[in-house]
């Protein structure tokens, strides 16, 4: 497979992208790691006769560490981020989400921009996004503006970017002392496959009292986006940071919360079963890990 003829530019700033998007409109397409687009590009999934590349944009890559939170870049590669102390010390669940990508080679080059705009469903850094609360910033040649990561994705392959847009990266508050978080992602093989269930989880709790201050649970491959598993975090809010109330709430993802299909990866039963597994699997250990 060949990829098709396009012209290549490598805008140097943020303001020169988008002046070449603004120029090319609909037949131009920004490239970051390229592991979806040149696939895409190959199989005719998608066709483009200018190829604006983001690598030469050095700020694009940034991982910054500010006191109440960290900025990561769109264009950070998958190896940065799990490299990042602060990610590691901070965002273990993001840690876990991107060490699933693909292999050494794709996190090399795959960022986490492209696998936010990829917006699959499945997509192994999404979760961790979502119980982080991770704010989405965008820009255009009219100004900025951020977005809650749960409000980015519209379905599959679909955001809330707009065409004259670029995605600059990714805004995580620090998560709050007493809190913990972990992501476990199950596919048919152990890597190089897209997910047939994959779940994040996030609790806080009082180390006084025991009971859940808060809790934050996202689903992916089990609906249209990644979703949040809303009544199951509702009923964790105030019991008592235990089994008994994991396993509940994983009852609740499974029967309330997911929407999942059949296909050739896995039932729709099968998705739902795994949905309450992974969930009370995810928050057990996220709860191990606020204790520590
Ligand atoms: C062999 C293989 C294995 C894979 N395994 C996994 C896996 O296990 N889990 C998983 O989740 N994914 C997997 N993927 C998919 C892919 O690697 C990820 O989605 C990756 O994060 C995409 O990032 P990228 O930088 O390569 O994006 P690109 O391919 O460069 O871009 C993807 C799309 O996003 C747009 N885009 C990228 N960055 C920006 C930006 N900053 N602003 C605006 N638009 C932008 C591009 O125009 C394009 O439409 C795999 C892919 C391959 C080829």
């Amino acid at each position: 497979m060949l990829l098709p003829k396009f012209e290549f530019h490598e805008p140097g700033s943020i303001k020169e992208a988008l002046e070449l998007k603004k120029k090319w409109g609909s037949t131009a397409r920004f490239l970051a790691g390229g592991t979806d687009l040149l696939v895409h590009l190959k199989k005719k999934i998608i066709t483009t006769d200018h190829i604006i590349s983001l690598q030469r944009i050095e700020s694009l890559a940034r991982i910054t560490a500010h006191p109440d939170f960290v900025e990561i870049g769109a264009c950070a590669t998958m190896a940065a981020i799990s490299e990042t102390p602060v990610i590691q010390a901070k965002f273990s669940a993001l840690k876990s989400g991107v060490d699933n990508i693909g292999t050494h080679l794709i996190r090399n080059r795959a960022t986490l921009g492209g696998n936010v705009c990829n917006a699959s469903p499945a997509g192994d850094s999404l979760p961790a996004l979502l119980i982080y609360k991770a704010l989405v910033l965008l820009e255009s040649l009219d100004g900025k503006r951020e977005v809650p990561i749960e409000e980015f994705f519209k379905g599959p392959g679909k955001t809330d970017m707009k065409a004259d847009e670029i995605l600059t990266g990714f805004r995580l508050p620090n998560p709050p002392v007493h809190s913990g978080a972990h992501y476990i992602q199950l596919g048919k093989r152990k890597s190089s496959e897209i997910n047939v269930v994959n779940v994040a989880s996030f609790l806080e709790f009082d180390p006084k009292t025991k009971k859940i201050i808060d809790a934050r649970i996202a689903l992916g491959s089990v609906a249209a986006t990644p979703i949040r598993s809303l009544k199951a975090e509702a009923l964790l809010k105030g019991k008592i940071a235990e089994e008994t109330s994991f396993y509940e709430a994983g009852e609740k993802a499974r029967f309330e919360d997911c929407k999942p299909i059949d296909d050739f990866r896995g039932s729709a039963a099968y998705r739902r079963a795994m949905v309450g597994v992974l969930t009370k699997r995810t928050l057990t250990t996220a709860f191990k890990l606020a204790g520590r």
